[in-house]
Formats: C-alpha cells, structure tokens, sequence
C-alpha cells in the first residue's frame, strides 16, 4: 500500500512536519505534558511486571485512550494483532475513497491543536490546499493516525494478538497474547478494550445467507479483492454507507451488473446524529436517565444513518446499477451456480452476495471474551423498554459504569470484571458517541483516563498518603523570619526592643 500523496502548495510554503513536530513539543512543554511521574511503580507478581493499563486495539480509540492515559502520567501499552500502520478498517477493509465525516472535526487530538489532521495536513500542503480540500482521502486518514502514534511515540506492539482475557480477583487481568516471538501471558492492572466497531462481535448476517457455502458471499466488512467480481451479477443487500462502497467498488472492478437490494421504501436522507454531536450531547448522555438514553439511541437506529451523496453517486453512475427499494430479503438458496434470492419486490438471480447489514454484539464471535462475556451486565438484564421502543442492539448493549468499566450480571461473581473497561461502539448507549466515531472521540479518551487515574490514586491510597508522608524537600529554611519574643518581654530574639531600640542590658 503506498502513502497518499499530498496536493502541491499552492502559493504559501508549508512549514513541514518537522515544524508542526517542534510546535507540538513546545505546547507539550507549555502545558507541562505528559504529567510528572506519580504513579506507584509496576506491580510484581509472581517475578512478573504488570502492566498499568493494556489497551487491545490500536485503532484511532485505542490510540486516543494510549495517548491521554499518557499525558496524565499513565503508562498504557497497546496491543494489536494487526500488522504496524493497518489498524483498523482504513487500510485494510473500508471501500470509500474518502472519509464519510466532514473535514473539519479535530478528531483525536484531545485539545491540542498541534495534533489535528488540519495542522498535519496544511503543514504537509499549506493552506489554500486545506480549503479546497473536499473530505479526507480514507489512505490519508491511515497516514495521519500513523504520524499520530509515532509523534506521541506511543508503545502500540503489533502483530500481537489477544487471544483471552481473564478478569481474576487479585486486582489484576490476565491476558493470554500470541506475539511474534511466541504465545504468553501479560498482566495488567487495568484492560481497556478499543477493539472497534464490532468490537464486542461481529458482522450481523442474516441467517439464509450465513447457511450458503462461503463462496457465495461476504459480509462488507471481510478483506476481499473485489476483482474476483468481474463479469459476476451481484447482489448487496442494504443501502447505508457500506452497501454503497461494496456496490461501487464490485462496479468499478467490472461486475456485470449490481442489484443494492434495500428493504425500505426510500433511503434516509438525514443523518439525525449529527444533531447530537455537540458539548452537551457529548458531555452529558452519561448522566441522563436510562429512558431518555434509550430513547435517544433508538430513535437514531430507527431513522438510520444515510449513505453520503458521493458515495451514493460513485454508484448511481454506472447504468448497470440498480437501485432495489422496498425490497426486504426473504431468503436465499444456491441455484446451480448461483444463487436465487427471494425478496419482497420479487426473486433476483445473482452470482455473489454481499451483506451489508451491519455489526451486532455475539460474545460467541468472540472467542478471547469468552471467560466473561456470561458475568457482563447489559442493558436488556435489567432494563425494559417502553412500549414500541424494543430494540435488539440496545439490549445487549453492556451497561457499563462511569469509567465505561462492565458491570457484574450478579454481583461478586466475576470480581475483577469492572477493571475491564468497554472503549469501543457498543458503549455508545451507557456514555453516548464518544468511544468509536471520529467526531467526539477526544471527548471519550479523556474521560476514560480520567476515570482511569481516580481509580489508581483511590486503589493506591496508602501508597499516596505514604508519599505524602515521605516528602521531604524544604521550600522555606527557617532563616526568613524572626519569632516574636512573648508580649511584655519588651524585646524579640534578637534583642531589639519594641521601640526599635537594642537593648544592651
Ligand atoms: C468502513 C468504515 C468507514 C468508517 N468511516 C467513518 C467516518 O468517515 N467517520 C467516522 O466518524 N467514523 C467512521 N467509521 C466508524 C469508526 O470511526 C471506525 O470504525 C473506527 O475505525 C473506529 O476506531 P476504533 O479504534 O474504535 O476501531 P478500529 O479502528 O476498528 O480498531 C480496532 C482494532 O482492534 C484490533 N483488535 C480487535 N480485537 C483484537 C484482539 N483480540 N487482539 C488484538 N487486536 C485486536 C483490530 O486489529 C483493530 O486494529 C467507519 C467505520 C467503518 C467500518
């Protein structure tokens, strides 16, 4: 994969990385960040050193957590079995040319402006390029979290697998890691899990199509060189961002025609969760009532998000594309070889599926959780939605705690449980959008390590307190001032009289 290029400046000269590197330091330095060393030094179990905090997932989120855990002083070591530079879909599976959220959005950055895409890019290309910038390239978002994890000089180890957690009840969480170098096992005082949009499952896959033999279809999100759809009739079913992406993508790769096969009568033409992506929503939806959280959140899932314009026109511009509407899928079965799809609107012929129905949480798709995935609360153990406000996803959303830590189903069964904290979409109806999607992602990594670091100095009390005790390094010296002889004495120590007199008697 090569980087993307950058537009020639035009005009101004841009001030290069390595400025907007110096610039960073020097905002650092003015803020005094990372904060000074604080923390009690590395629990030894066993003759075993424990990590402060492990993150799975070295995706934007995993990187946002890493890097604010570290300006509040907090070693954080990510792990990722991806390989260096190929976290998460952008590289890898995503199919839009460019970013579907708009530009300007700063992102990870956690206040710093140093840190922002606009400073990187206008820094690489200058400032007229940043205004006729349209959205970000998707490869140059990849480069951008690149540069992010090596200017912060963040510890991500790559190719490194997390094949079980294991919550115990002395205070630390086992994780079984396969590594490069071999398979062993890692402690951590805390587990922060950023493993992504599916992060606690997987694709969601109707039934009849997850019956077919695998080389009749593919989820949106499985690598798949599209090349293999040359000449074929494919289908897709759904009609949200990725559904546009696969279709075009199968299109521009010669497919012989594609049928988006779309169970509503119409696509959604607004993207109501763009209203609620401002301080307030950000900010506040931890702390609202249970029904106003349901009922926000299900009111989005219902409305659905809209495919972006370009990404709807990157397909509408080939002839043999075919735009299926109130066409709900009522199954599918191989047909010598290929497949017939029985939908609401009819039955259509097609050589290759593709499902781009979404994620859903499934522990079971989830082998490394397996040791707590039966201990985790969620949200459908102990709340009930009102009427007509059933919801599927919400229910088994976890119900994490303030510090998006899981809760015990049944309290005191998996004790080390809420050392485990959910930093991924599905805690998006316990704290809102602030753990996944690029708008509010800063919001969401610096209330976790700041929730993070209260619960270390609280747990850590008596080493603090010891500290405190310890302290020992003088800011005045004794010699700044004169104590004052009793009243009546007439004179101080060193023998001037209250008048001002010395006093030679
Ligand atoms: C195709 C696509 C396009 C998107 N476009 C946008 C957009 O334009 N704007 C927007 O705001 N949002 C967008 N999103 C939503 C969101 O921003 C992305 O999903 C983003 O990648 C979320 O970052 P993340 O760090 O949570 O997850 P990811 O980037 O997916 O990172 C998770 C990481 O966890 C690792 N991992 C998981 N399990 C393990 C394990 N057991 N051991 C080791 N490593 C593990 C994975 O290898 C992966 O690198 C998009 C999502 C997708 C799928």
């Amino acid at each position: 994969m090569t980087a993307p290029s950058f537009p020639a400046p035009a005009g101004e000269a841009p001030a290069g990385l390595p400025a907007l590197e110096a610039r960073l330091r020097r905002d650092l330095a003015w803020l005094e960040l990372p904060a000074k060393a604080w923390m009690p030094p590395g629990r030894v179990q066993a003759g075993q050193q424990a990590i402060d905090v492990a993150v799975v997932g070295g995706g934007m989120a995993g990187l946002a957590a890493a890097a604010s855990l570290k300006l509040l002083g907090i070693q954080a070591t990510v792990l990722d079995r991806a390989p260096a530079g190929y976290e998460g879909p952008w590289a890898t599976t995503a199919r839009m040319e460019t970013l579907r959220s708009p530009k300007h959005l700063t992102g990870p950055a956690l206040d710093l402006p140093a840190l922002t895409f606009r400073a990187w890019f206008e820094a690489q290309s200058g400032q007229a390029a940043w205004a006729e910038l349209d959205k970000i390239p998707r490869l140059q978002w990849m480069d951008y979290l690149r540069w992010y994890r090596r200017v912060l000089d963040l510890d991500v180890r790559n190719r490194h697998a997390v094949l079980a957690v294991l919550p115990r009840d002395d205070r630390l969480v086992a994780l079984d890691v396969e590594a490069p170098d071999g398979r062993r096992r890692l402690l951590a005082r805390r587990l922060v899990l950023a493993t992504g949009r599916d992060g606690l499952g997987g694709p969601a896959v109707p039934e009849t199509v997850r019956r077919l033999p695998r080389r009749y279809w593919a989820h949106s999100s499985d690598p798949m060189d599209y090349v293999r759809l040359a000449g074929k009739r494919v289908a897709v079913i759904g009609g949200g961002s990725a559904a546009m992406d696969c279709a075009a993508t199968a299109l521009e790769e010669g497919a012989a025609g594609v049928d988006l096969l779309i169970r509503r009568a119409d696509i959604p033409r607004i993207n109501k969760s763009k209203a609620a992506n401002n301080p307030g929503f950000n900010l506040g939806h931890a702390d609202l009532p249970d029904e106003w959280k349901w009922r926000l959140r299900h009111y989005i899932n219902v409305q659905q998000v809209p495919p972006p314009r370009g990404s709807t026109l990157r397909v509408s511009r080939f002839p043999n594309a075919r735009f299926n509407l109130g066409c709900a899928l009522l199954d599918v079965e191989q047909a010598g070889e290929g497949l017939r799809i029985r939908t609401t609107r009819g039955v259509f012929d097609a050589d290759f599926l593709i499902a781009s129905t979404g994620f859903r949480i499934d522990w079971t798709a989830r082998p490394e959780f397996a040791e707590l995935a039966p201990h985790v609360r969620s949200w459908g153990d102990r709340f009930m939605p009102p009427d007509g406000e059933g919801d599927e996803e919400l229910e088994a959303a976890p119900d994490l705690g303030r510090c998006f830590e899981l809760q015990e189903k049944t309290p005191g069964r998996c004790p080390g449980l809420a050392r485990i904290h959910c930093f991924c979409h599905p805690a998006a109806l316990s704290h809102g959008t602030v753990s996944g999607d690029i708008p509010a992602i800063s919001e969401g990594a610096k209330r976790l390590a700041q929730g993070i670091a209260s619960l270390f100095y609280n747990e850590d009390i008596e080493y603090h307190f010891g500290q405190v005790q310890a302290y020992s390094e003088p800011e005045v010296f004794g010699d700044e001032w004169v104590a004052a002889e009793p009243p009546g004495t007439g004179r101080n120590q060193r023998g001037v009289t209250s008048e001002g007199m010395r006093d030679e008697g």
